[in-house]
């Protein structure tokens, strides 16, 4: 008799969204001439710009004809769209990567939730709280959490590092010391970002532990400050214990077209194993590699055209969070995050829950978030707003919530 993976049943369901889309359509059937405006959105609204729609036709042309069909892509993605990135997102900002250490993907998610195989069973793992799930979720289903405690909402095997506003949402050095280490940056959901020194001393940490960092730079796009690293190559040592790992997703409208990347140096060895063989190996074997069509797409985002036309998307988003920002804080909240990222994150009223709160500006305000606990235990307390909606119902939203009682 054949057994399934445990591990895959100790995942608790999505009980956020679901719960989100129950209210929703309840809220909807009892005030059907309302207006609902969604800030909750965790996805980009705005077409894929035209140069890259130019390069989807032009390479779609090509798979038709005899001379320049392609077949299999070749295992690290092709060399057009990997020289491009090491050059203008590495080389430019002074990281020593190379073509050959970058991987091209289907995305972020995908290779935030597969780098965890490349590791031992029984290496523990230390994430930010609250964080984009996809890392936890991966390693349940690898089985290196250990068991789900429904009432402080942590698993027994994973090292929290808490981010609440008293430590500015940057993690102090956990007791324990993590053998593998997430880090978002800038983070989904808080929107925080650490200074160039603030990261230095979590690679140095690592350096100095033995720890891996696992760097998801997928808003990288939206930083905005100058002290702020693009990336986490940019601080000294970070290719002897980092992997990055980007998408095209949130800067480029990628989100249904599905790209990313992940970086890893050839100079990261655990013992005298090097990861980046490891990585390839796995790349290699169990992955058929991003289409053609959509490398040339990819490679269309580092065009002149391609780039202004991003920036302009990027900036129209971050236009709609500095509308939430002052908005929120001109009616007297707690706001962080918003300069750095597409989101923002506020401190709930004095004596209401984020699920309270959720509820509060649904009836109303017409207007739905997404609660932070759904983040982890420490989001309780705040609500994610987010900038990927229309400029004009954003302004609406914040005009409601400025009337609120
Ligand atoms: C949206 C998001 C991703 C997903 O990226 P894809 O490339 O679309 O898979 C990855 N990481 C974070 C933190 C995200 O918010």
């Amino acid at each position: 008799m054949y057994k399934i993976n445990e591990n895959y049943q100790k995942l608790p369901g999505s009980y956020l969204f679901s719960t989100i889309a129950q209210k929703v359509a309840a809220y909807t059937k009892a005030h059907p001439d309302k207006n609902l405006i969604r800030l909750g959105i965790g996805d980009v609204t705005l077409p894929v710009a035209p140069a890259v729609i130019r390069a989807l036709h032009q390479a779609v042309d090509e798979m038709g004809q005899a001379e320049t069909f392609r077949g299999y892509a070749p295992d690290l993605g092709y060399e057009f769209l990997r020289s491009v990135i090491a050059e203008q997102d590495y080389k430019a900002r002074g990281c020593e990567i190379n073509a050959d250490e970058i991987f091209i993907s289907d995305g972020a998610k995908s290779d935030s939730g597969n780098i965890q195989e490349i590791f031992g069973s029984d290496c523990t793992v230390a994430v930010t709280d609250p964080v984009y799930p996809v890392y936890i979720d991966s390693n349940v289903m690898a089985g290196r959490c250990g068991t789900f405690d429904p009432d402080t909402g942590r698993w027994s095997r994973v090292i929290y590092l808490p981010c609440v506003a008293e430590n500015g949402f940057v993690p102090e050095f956990p007791k324990e010391t993590p053998d593998i280490i997430y880090l978002c940056l800038p983070n989904n959901p808080t929107g925080t970002t650490f200074t160039k020194s603030q990261l230095q001393e979590w690679v140095d940490y690592a350096n100095r532990n033995g720890s891996v960092i696992i760097y998801d730079a997928a808003y990288e796009a939206y930083i905005s400050q100058e002290d702020v690293p693009r990336s986490v190559y940019e601080c000294e040592g970070a290719t002897a214990c980092a992997i990055e790992i980007r998408s095209f997703s949130k800067n480029a409208g990628f989100t249904g077209v599905r790209l990313g990347f992940t970086v890893v140096p050839k100079k990261l060895l655990c013992g005298d194993v090097s990861l980046h063989g490891m990585w390839a190996r796995r790349h290699g074997t169990k992955y058929n590699g991003a289409p053609y069509i959509i490398q040339r797409a990819g490679e269309a985002v580092y065009s002149e055209e391609g780039r202004s036309q991003i920036t302009g998307q990027v900036a129209y988003y971050m236009k709609n969070a500095a509308v939430i920002r002052k908005g929120l804080q001109s009616a007297g909240y707690e706001v962080y995050g918003g300069i750095n990222a597409p989101y923002i994150w506020l401190k709930t009223p004095e004596g209401m829950g984020s699920w309270e709160f959720f509820d509060y500006l649904l009836e109303n305000a017409g207007v739905v978030g997404t609660p932070g606990c759904g983040f982890g235990p420490c989001g309780e307390g705040y609500f994610r707003l987010t900038a990927f909606g229309s400029y004009e119902n954003t302004v609406k939203a914040l005009e409601r919530l400025k009337m609120l009682p």
